[in-house]
């Protein structure tokens, strides 16, 4: 690969959702291809890419063709297997790397990483099976929480439980083995950072947002978050941190538990763009899509100043009709395009920017 990647060049993203929808369109505007690759014939970053390939992840001979296409190689969901990963990163430059996948598809190798930096995850346990719930639940107490290791998301492959038995039940119904036990956080907030990471070791960090869930499912994503100043410049470098550890290049999302007195508990991480930095397309000098673009194609990072306040609001199955009628001063709307809208299916966003004049 010629770096920094010239003007023309092209970028395969693996992964064809909304992610990789926004980070084709942030390739576009720098003058930059993309090439998709995504076993699903309806996903909706087709519609913003010249090249796309529909093919398993499993297809060595598709993957090939693939990479002969594409400079560098990214991707917009951390579980893209890890053969896949491997066999892409002999034929092309993989960003970020395999070994950040490694540790972010796995729970417990996340929380042992971020542990080993010196910053603090939510105490846990490992459950290799039935024989370890009791005394791990004697250790954190109730309430707990038990989740997969491998292949949660927005809340799926977890349970929250108060007793032994309602333990044992969870863990009979939650797959794959091994599970997490994790004490159950009397957090007052949660916030995340979403940095970037250029080839160079620079790094840029947005401020942390202040995320509210709801059914599991990230809800409004408000910055400036209602943290100290010392809170949000701690959670800026643990995820500086996590990344130089890493050697990473891209963006990084990190998701923290803030605790009564300010200190904070890494709650998980991930090696891509993330939901909560989507306000950051309404009021930041540069987004965190471009950021991605810019970092995987050996650019120079842009400038991740914040110009106003924002509240992001996720659009969730047929909260999509808000938009055209919601619009109005301030809002900016994205819809991903989705054929079809499902309960709990992340349809777009609309970001409310807190303007410094209101105008109505
Ligand atoms: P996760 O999939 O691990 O990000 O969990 C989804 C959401 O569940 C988090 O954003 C929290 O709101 C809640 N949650 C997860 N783990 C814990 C915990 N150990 N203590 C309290 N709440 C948690």
């Amino acid at each position: 690969m010629r770096e920094p990647l010239p003007l023309g060049g092209t970028i395969g993203i693996l992964g064809g959702g909304q992610l990789g929808r926004m980070l084709a369109l942030a390739a576009a505007r720098l003058g930059l291809r993309t090439h998709i690759y995504c076993p699903d014939p309806a996903s909706p970053a087709f519609d913003v890419t010249p090249h796309r390939t529909v093919a398993a992840y499993e297809d060595t001979a598709a993957l090939a063709a693939f990479a002969a296409t594409v400079d560098v190689v990214t991707y917009e969901f951390e579980n893209v297997p890890a053969a896949t990963a491997e066999r892409l990163a002999e034929l092309k430059p993989l960003r970020p790397g395999a070994n950040a996948l490694a540790v972010a598809q796995d729970r417990l190798a996340e929380k042992g990483f971020i542990g080993n930096l010196g910053i603090p995850v939510a105490p846990y346990r490992a459950i290799h099976d039935a024989a370890d719930l009791a005394p791990a639940l004697a250790a954190l107490g109730t309430p707990a929480i038990l989740k997969t290791t491998r292949l949660g998301y927005d809340g799926k492959g977890q349970r929250k439980l108060a007793s032994l038995a309602e333990a044992e039940r969870a863990a009979a119904e939650l797959h794959p083995h091994p599970l997490v036990l994790e004490a159950f956080v009397p957090f007052v907030a949660e916030i995340s950072v979403v940095l970037a990471r250029g080839r160079n070791g620079a790094t840029a960090a947005f401020d942390p947002a202040e995320n509210v869930h709801r059914d599991g499912i990230l809800f409004t994503s408000t910055v400036p978050a209602a943290v100290p100043p010392e809170t949000a410049a701690a959670a800026q470098a643990h995820a500086a941190s996590i990344a130089a550890a890493l050697d990473y290049v891209g963006v990084l999302g990190v998701e923290f538990f803030v605790l009564a007195d300010g200190s904070l508990l890494v709650n998980e991480m991930a090696p891509r763009v993330h939901n909560s930095g989507h306000w950051t397309e309404a009021v930041c000098v540069t987004d965190q899509f471009e950021q991605h673009i810019r970092a995987v194609a050996g650019w120079p990072l842009g400038d991740p100043t914040r110009l106003a306040g924002v509240v992001m609001e996720n659009l969730v199955g047929d909260e999509i009709a808000a938009i055209p009628a919601a619009l109005g001063p301030g809002i900016r709307p994205h819809a991903y395009g989705k054929a079809e809208s499902r309960p709990g299916r992340k349809m777009g966003h609309i970001n409310r920017i807190a303007l410094k004049t209101p105008r109505n």
